[in-house]
């Protein structure tokens, strides 16, 4: 592998169990904060350029969700640790030279944002490992990320991803453009939640809300998420 991740040296098992923890503290809070029941919200884990060894660690302390962006790192792990039965979820943006390695090495992906993707996650998904669980990822502000599909061609994409046979829709995801400011942060949040509700009478099976990181899980759950994406809270910081 390519990835030296020297950095990982500093955190011992002890320090992950502390910092799973205290992530695990935060998303009961927030849940109870917003009046949600304990436990509707999920964690995966963002491993990604971080090491096996810290991602053993973290299965050994509990977590079996794991969340990765680069498709090439992604198979890698899965194939180093194929022993401990994790679920991958590929979370990055999507190149079409990639779509083999991710529909062979993921569970879910979050991060489909366009028909010719799904279409070769689909054709490229080795049946018997059953269909691959998709999130559509949509644009909620405009300085964010590249990558997500506008909210007004979001019900056509759901139309055409559903016609194709080894993909199974499961709802939405969204990466916001980041504020400091907790106000600030839940606007993007709830708009994917009005969106999600818009939709969710003709298409019951958008029920996954895929929002929130280590810096803003509070407002995402506050405004509906549950299933958050946390790295640096659990892994440290990524330094390369
Ligand atoms: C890296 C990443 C995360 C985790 O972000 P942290 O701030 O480290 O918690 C979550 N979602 C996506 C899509 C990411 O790329």
């Amino acid at each position: 592998m390519a990835h030296q991740f020297p950095y990982d040296a500093d955190m011992t098992p002890t320090d992950l169990r502390l910092n799973i923890s205290e992530i695990n503290r935060r998303i009961r809070a927030a849940e109870c904060a917003a009046g949600r029941p304990p436990g509707a919200v999920s964690l995966l884990a963002v491993s990604k350029k971080k090491s096996t060894e810290l991602i053993r660690w973290a299965h050994q302390a509990g977590l079996t969700d794991f969340g990765e962006n680069y498709a090439q790192e992604m198979a890698e792990k899965a194939a180093q640790l194929s022993d401990l039965g994790l679920t991958w979820h590929f979370i990055g943006p999507i190149q079409s030279n990639k779509t083999g390695l991710i529909a062979e090495f993921s569970d879910w992906v979050h991060s489909v944002d366009r028909l010719k993707i799904a279409q070769r996650l689909s054709d490229q998904r080795p049946p018997e490992k059953g269909p691959l669980k998709v999130l559509l990822q949509v644009k909620t502000s405009d300085e964010a990320s590249k990558s997500g599909v506008q909210p007004d061609t979001l019900k056509t994409l759901i139309d055409a991803v559903e016609t194709l046979p080894n993909l199974q829709l499961k709802g939405l995801m969204t990466i916001p453009a980041s504020s400091a400011e907790p106000a600030a942060q839940r606007v993007p949040f709830r708009h994917l939640r009005a969106i999600q509700q818009s939709l969710i009478g003709r298409n019951p099976k958008l029920a996954i809300l895929s929002m929130g990181m280590s810096s803003d899980l509070e407002a995402a759950i506050a405004e509906g998420s549950n299933l958050v994406r946390v790295g640096t809270d659990i892994f440290g910081a990524r330094y390369n």
